[in-house]
């Protein structure tokens, strides 16, 4: 709400752009390709729906607030599920339904980690995702602390009945989760007992990062956990300076039998060619902690609100337009592998899949993977949305629950892109939660999903492959 004087600017300036804009010629270079003039209306119409209200903001808080955190396997996911078919329906949607999908379910249960020696201090940690948990009384071991893999190689007889710690400050997270992921095989390879990881994002309040792990098949399962850089750097101090660190590690996480789940979907079916879909989405999972508000509430709203805005103004493409609510990203990936194995006679004749799952921040465009010839095409889409600085067309769109259709049937594949300086501060975390989210920042991610579903799905010739 704190920038609701932003409607008051946006909406006059689009008025007035549109109605400059229809008196120009057709051939005008500066209004791009001629195909592109007859989406003028409509995008403004797209674009002024979305950032005339807070709706998007109102029901990402309604999903936040009352369903919560939303792991895969629990009764959580089961009521988020439900709550969006019902939702869909009466936003007068088309073949909403859901699609079974087994999903693993993983545990936390209790867990603590606290310094015993030399002086008793209670860490703030999360395990990670799909770690085994320890012994009933703990895991307790001296501390190892290593800042890469070849460190740690280079130790490996130091690292035999330890706690290895990986403390890899942030820069990317591409560089750095693979700490998280794949650093407790790397120290259980060498005798480590238990393994904890510097959470993956910029230093904040002490506060700590889940996400998975992947164990690897020729090393034991070790218990993982994440700490805060705080703690983090405390233990770096500690090391320095040669005192030996004691650390007791408490988890009682656990995998339980598979639970059945589902991808939600719902349509704006095409008036033309209703065979070809253009796809957009995010995933309804999160971690089970903060209310997975931006990692991928925000994202599911987005993309659902870019259909429910094209029904409400009455525009409806020559093309299908799908909204996918991926289950089940965050700890195994198994509602884009069974999208893409439920859909794969239909994958020829997806047109374009776009994924938000970057956080719903002011958007600046989006990014995309396919020919040549449709990158033109997706730039002069984005020109639609300069008048809410939302047209950059970077390189390297997709997305992890789209991912497994896109490679299977090279489908042009994009994602939203937002400004991203926030993500990383608050993904994975007990503060991903939608006081970090602005509502007309939200509004517009919901305008550019709107009018790049929209203008693809209804362009004279299919999107180029
Ligand atoms: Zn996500």
């Amino acid at each position: 709400m704190r920038r609701r004087a932003g409607f008051a600017i946006a909406i006059p300036f689009l008025v007035l752009n549109v109605t400059h804009l229809q008196a120009q010629s057709v051939h005008a270079d500066t209004n791009g390709p001629a195909w592109l003039l007859p989406y003028r209306e409509p995008s403004a119409r797209l674009i002024g729906e979305a950032l005339g209200s807070t709706f998007a903001w109102d029901r990402l808080a309604v999903l936040t607030d009352t369903i919560g955190h939303r792991l895969s396997g629990t009764p959580a996911l089961e009521r988020a599920i439900q709550w969006a078919v019902a939702e869909m329906t009466r936003d007068g949607l088309e073949n909403v339904h859901t699609e079974r999908v087994m999903v693993p379910r993983w545990v936390r249960g209790n867990e603590s980690a606290e310094i015993v020696e030399p002086a008793r201090h209670s860490m703030v940690m999360l395990g990670l995702g799909n770690s085994v948990g320890t012994p009933p009384e703990g895991v307790q071991a001296e501390v190892l602390v290593v800042h890469s893999f070849e460190e740690l190689d280079a130790q490996a007889a130091s690292a035999r009945g330890r706690i290895v710690f990986f403390n890899v400050p942030f820069t990317t997270y591409g560089e750095t989760v693979r700490f998280r992921s794949a650093g407790p095989s790397r120290a259980a390879r060498h005798g480590a007992v238990a393994s904890l990881v510097r959470s993956v994002g910029p230093a904040g309040l002490r506060t700590p990062h889940t996400g998975g792990l992947q164990y690897a098949g020729d090393a034991p399962k070790i218990p993982a956990a994440a700490i805060t850089a705080e703690d983090g750097d405390r233990l770096q101090r500690m090391a320095a300076r040669k005192t030996k660190i004691v650390v007791r590690l408490r988890m009682e996480a656990r995998f339980e039998a598979d639970a059945e789940s589902a991808n939600v979907i719902g349509e704006i079916r095409g008036r033309e060619f209703p065979d070809e879909i253009v796809v957009v989405g995010g995933h309804l999972d999160s971690w089970d902690v903060g209310t997975g508000a931006t990692d991928d509430g925000g994202g599911c709203i987005v993309t659902w609100e870019a259909l429910r805005i094209m029904k409400k103004l009455n525009l409806r493409p020559r093309r299908t337009v799908r909204v996918v609510l991926f289950t089940n990203e965050e700890n195994g990936g198994r509602g884009g592998t069974a999208y893409r194995d439920t859909h794969r006679d239909e994958l020829a004749k997806h047109v374009m899949m776009l994924e938000s799952d970057g956080g719903v921040f002011r958007p600046v465009g989006v990014g995309f993977t396919g020919s040549d010839a449709a990158r033109d095409t997706v730039k002069a889409i984005a020109t639609l949305l300069s008048g809410i600085a939302a047209d950059q067309v970077s390189p390297g769109g997709g997305g992890a629950d789209i991912g497994p259709s896109v490679q299977e049937a090279h489908i042009p594949a994009m994602s939203l892109d937002v400004d991203g300086s926030k993500y990383f501060l608050i993904h994975h975390t007990p503060a991903d939660t939608i006081d970090k989210i602005d509502p007309v920042e939200m509004a517009k991610c919901a305008a550019t999903v709107a009018v790049m579903a929209f203008v693809v799905a209804d362009l004279p010739q299919r999107l180029a492959r």
